[in-house]
Parts: C-alpha cells; structure tokens; sequence
C-alpha cells in the first residue's frame, strides 16, 4: 500500500502559486487509513502517551485515531474563539502578519506525557505554536508527529528541541 497514492496535489491552492497536498482521498479510504495509523502509532505502543493533542482543523482526524490507538485523551488545539472554556494563547509569524492558537487550560495537567499531531509540517510556525502552549501548561512533548513533511520549508529547524516523525516527506 502507497500511502502517498493517497495524497492529492492541487495547484493554486489556497492562492496562486502554491501547491496544496490534500489529503481528502487518505481520509476516504479505510484501508489507507488503517496503514497510515498503524506508521504513525508504531514508535508509541512503548511511550505512554496521556494525552493527543491535534491542531484545527486536519489534525482532527488522525490526532482523534492516534488518541483512540493509544488509549489516551485527546485535546483540540484551534483557532481564536472557538474553545469556550478559559484559555491561553500563541500567536507565530504567518508570511505577512501573524496568528494565534488556542487550547484550554485544564486540558493538561502538569507532567501529562503528550503527543502532538498535525497532519502537515510546513515553515514550522503551528508546531512550534502548539509545543509552546502545551509546555506553558506543564505538559511533557513525547513526540511531534505528522502526516507529511514539505522538507524545503525547513520546518524541522524550529523543532530541534523534539522528536519529530512524519510518514511522508516531500
Ligand atoms: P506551518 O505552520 O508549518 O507553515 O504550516 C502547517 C499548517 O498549515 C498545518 O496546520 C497544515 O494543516 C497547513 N498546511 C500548510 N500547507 C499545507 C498543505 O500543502 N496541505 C495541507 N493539507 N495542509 C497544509
């Protein structure tokens, strides 16, 4: 099975010049999926992980699988204003201007082993953003992992401090 069968470039998307790797034909196909999860687990059936944390909104799907395979709680990192508990926030660099995450603050307890999911890797600045919410609450970063790594964009530079594992690079 060829998981990157699964991945579907779009040209121009979300703007000119950029090339967007969906992933809508992986999430569609059980078998495909099934193979990915198992990449993706393979390295924690030996760490406990207490808790998943993914980024809105396509680290949703896989974050929530990962979670479920592990027998750990999974927490939803999103965009401002949309968790309705308190929160706190991280704001990182965009190409112009910047922009914030959000996760709630009881998601973590203090010493929480915690894998953190997305489902793409690009210049770094969501992972990054998410480590640092989950540190500020006292959460312990196990792995960073992702379905895909675009290795151009040098995202892996802002994550030395952690162990980084993407199934796919591009
Ligand atoms: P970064 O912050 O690393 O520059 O960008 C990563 C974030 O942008 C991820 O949350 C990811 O969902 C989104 N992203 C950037 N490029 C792509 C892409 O080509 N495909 C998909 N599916 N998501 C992307």
């Amino acid at each position: 099975m060829m998981i990157e069968n699964y991945i579907r470039d779009i040209q121009d998307f979300p703007k000119k010049g950029i090339l967007f790797k969906d992933i809508t034909p992986l999430l569609n196909d059980p078998k495909a999926r099934e193979e990915c999860l198992k990449l993706l687990v393979t390295d924690l059936k030996v760490e406990k992980i207490d808790v998943v944390v993914g980024a809105e909104s396509r680290g949703f799907f896989f974050g929530m699988l990962i979670a479920q395979e592990l027998n750990a709680g999974f927490v939803p990192i999103r965009k401002p204003n949309k968790l309705p508990a308190e929160t706190i926030s991280a704001s990182y660099a965009l190409e112009y201007g910047t922009d914030s995450l959000e996760i709630h603050t009881d998601a973590i307890k203090k010493g929480d082993r915690v894998l953190i999911h997305d489902d793409v890797l690009a210049t770094g600045g969501t992972a990054k953003a998410m480590c640092e919410l989950v540190e500020s609450l006292g959460g312990e970063i196990v792995q960073v992992n992702f379905l895909m790594e675009i290795e151009f964009l040098r995202g892996r530079d802002k994550m030395k401090d952690y162990p980084v594992f993407s199934v796919l690079k591009y």
